[in-house]
């Protein structure tokens, strides 16, 4: 991110409520929270373009993922595969619809969608353009799903099933498994290089 005016801008602490004026850090420095040691602002060199290609590949680990096998169980001679698209339709069609509407939105809707709007956000100022209409409210959204994406909760919970169940048949583990490891890694990764703050400065100067 470019943008180093700061113009007297405050800043505050998002832990410890301290305020300080902004000084712009240097790429691949950081400005941290006397007080607490938050990192306030850290902007690094490429950061939006490198944001939106870890998107583009998050979305396409999402979408594979969804048709390949899962995992595949077998026991006496009989084996069963499934896909994340099979257990997202496993109750589809009793009471249990309602579980079915908040799996899919938990670990595929809402992942995708968060992938969607930051690439919406940051592509256009990734390649010196102007922010797209409505971008700062596509942010704020893409901030507030964080806490309903659940795709690393998801594996988490079948990696602990899956121990239990290998006691009773053999499991084999899927690509899609895999896949969802990665994408685990990657939102990660993706969340430790965004500076939010750079972000929004961003996004307020280049309207
Ligand atoms: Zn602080």
């Amino acid at each position: 991110m470019t943008d180093n005016a700061t113009n007297g801008q405050m800043i505050v602490c998002p832990h410890c409520d301290a305020l300080y004026r902004v000084r712009m850090p240097e790429f691949g420095e950081r400005a941290v929270c006397k007080r607490c040691h938050t990192v306030l602002i850290a902007p690094r060199a490429h950061a939006m373009i490198r944001i939106v290609a870890l998107s583009v590949t998050n979305l396409i680990l999402v979408i594979a993922a969804l048709f390949l096998p899962f995992l595949q169980i077998s026991r006496a001679g009989f084996s069963n595969a499934t896909s994340l698209m099979d257990a997202v339709l496993a109750f589809a069609t009793g009471p249990l619809f309602v579980l079915s509407l908040a799996v899919g939105a938990l670990i595929v809707v809402v992942p995708m969608l968060r992938m969607l709007l930051s690439i919406y956000v940051l592509a256009p100022m990734a390649f010196d353009r102007k922010p797209l209409p409505a971008s700062k409210r596509a942010f704020r959204l893409f901030e507030a799903l964080k806490p309903w994406s659940m795709a690393e909760i998801f594996v988490l919970g079948c990696g602990v099933a899956l121990v239990k169940v290998s006691a009773l048949a053999q499991v084999h583990l899927g690509s899609a498994f895999w896949m969802m490891c990665v994408l685990v890694v990657v939102v990660l990764l993706q969340d430790n290089m965004m500076c939010r703050w750079s972000i929004w400065n961003a996004l307020e100067r280049r309207k």
